[in-house]
């Protein structure tokens, strides 16, 4: 690896360990953690962490991918859902949370 890409993936890493740190912090508002964990997600996928597939996790479909989160408290546990099958697991998720 040359050094220039070696000095972005260490910067980038950096970044995603901050934001790792910002949304475990359970003193933070949860508005403060839930964006920290989306971003982390977004640099997983950058460095390489987290693979985007080719098509929707659960339907298959091609098209626009959305990453979702089953627990932000795991920033870097998403999948990779179109719009559709996210609306679905956000409800399970809120089901979940009333339950
Ligand atoms: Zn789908």
């Amino acid at each position: 690896m040359k050094k220039r890409k070696r000095d972005r993936h260490r910067a980038l890493f950096v970044r995603l360990s901050r934001h790792v740190d910002i949304c475990l912090d359970s003193l933070r508002p949860r508005r403060i953690r839930t964006r920290s964990a989306r971003y982390a997600a977004a640099l997983g996928e950058t460095l390489g962490l987290i693979t985007r597939p080719r098509c929707c996790s659960w339907c298959r479909r091609h098209g626009r991918l959305q990453r979702h989160h089953w627990d932000y408290g795991e920033p870097l546990n998403v999948t990779f859902l179109c719009p559709d099958c996210h609306v679905l697991a956000d409800g399970m998720v809120a089901h979940a949370q009333s339950a």
